[in-house]
């Protein structure tokens, strides 16, 4: 089976658009509060369908772990309840979509994060989340305010009381920051893999999964800057008198394969862990078009992982399949419980 462990929902009809663009002027004009958007399955069918499912079935992908678009969570948007009211509309969405599709998609969800306010604020939602929605995973921001990095890092104790709850439900978070408020970073470009290579730093200098050893992150993106750099993070260890890498991080953190060429890939598999590496392509998000060097998607990385020559068979149904099924636990009944099987 080929898990594609993270793709978000990116093929909204206009009127979902429309009702976020409607709740953020509401924000401070509450005489323009919108309804709730009112959108049929076929609507939904209609965008998604020639979108992320085409990409599914031509590529020969399984199943997908499905989020809500990451650039429009907007933590940084509004205050506490907006983004509450604003995160539960995307999580519902998400339900929906994987009770029309049971078959494409697994849920993950969004969690009502904003600049300032403790993390725990989220458990709420995360609960129901997992309990009524199926989801089996979440996404955390390490920085809510969108680029200006305001929030203690993720290794802080600010954290704790939602890893808390993550463990006791069994849930891992991808670290995923949201669209960026500062005008020094592009969103998917700069943002995203500053977020990425944050996060392995945060973890890196810390002692967090000694408090927390079945705590489990996914770096998307490729993890950053990180495999490209991993001498110099692995000597940095070494010089701050930390363990070897291996033995300090690699029990409770992976990366995924959104690296959209396949030098990069054949750079991070070479120096990470085949154990570490989780199969993805983020589609359809941040890179849409042709590569005009290979003539395909660049965001089609199935075919770096099927084409790599340093991967051995045993290590790439790792990325497609097992690890997956290691770093998510409720993965495996999820997947049983909607009834996915392998295409092929
Ligand atoms: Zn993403």
């Amino acid at each position: 089976m080929i898990i594609d462990c993270h793709g978000h929902y990116t093929s909204e009809p206009p009127a979902f658009i429309e009702f976020r663009k409607q709740q953020i002027a509401a924000f401070t004009d509450s005489s323009k509060a919108p309804a709730p958007p009112q959108i049929s399955d076929d609507q939904i069918r209609e965008k998604l369908e020639p979108a992320q499912l085409k990409f599914q079935r031509e590529r020969g992908t399984d199943v997908t772990i499905f989020s809500p678009r990451a650039s429009a969570m907007g933590h940084h948007v509004g205050d506490a309840k907006l983004s509450a009211e604003w995160t539960r509309i995307c999580n519902d969405m998400i339900h929906r979509i994987v009770n029309l599709y049971p078959k494409n998609f697994i849920g993950v969800c969004q969690l009502p994060q904003t600049p300032g306010v403790p993390p725990e604020n989220c458990i709420p939602e995360l609960e129901r989340c997992v309990k009524e929605l199926g989801s089996v995973g979440c996404n955390l921001n390490p920085d809510p305010s969108g680029g200006y990095w305001k929030e203690p890092p993720l290794t802080d104790k600010w954290w704790y009381p939602l890893y808390e709850k993550m463990v006791v439900l069994e849930i891992p978070a991808m670290v995923h920051v949201t669209g960026t408020c500062n005008p020094a970073f592009h969103t998917t470009g700069s943002h995203y893999i500053n977020g990425d290579t944050t996060a392995f730093m945060q973890f890196l200098t810390s002692d967090l999964f000694k408090d927390f050893p079945t705590l489990k992150f996914v770096i998307p993106h490729g993890g950053g800057a990180v495999p490209y750099h991993w001498g110099r993070y692995r000597g940095i260890a070494q010089d701050m008198k930390r363990p070897p890498l291996k033995e300090l991080l690699l029990h409770n953190v992976y990366f995924d394969t959104c690296v959209y060429h396949q030098p990069g890939i054949d750079c991070m598999t070479k120096v990470i862990p085949a154990d570490n590496i989780l199969f993805a392509s983020e589609m359809v998000g941040a890179v849409k078009g042709i590569d005009p060097e290979t003539g395909h998607y660049f965001d089609d990385t199935r075919r770096y992982i099927d084409g790599s020559t340093i991967l051995s068979a045993e290590d790439k149904k790792k990325i497609f399949e097992t690890n997956a099924l290691k770093v998510y636990p409720r993965l495996a009944k999820q997947i049983q419980k909607q009834g996915i099987a392998a295409s092929a």
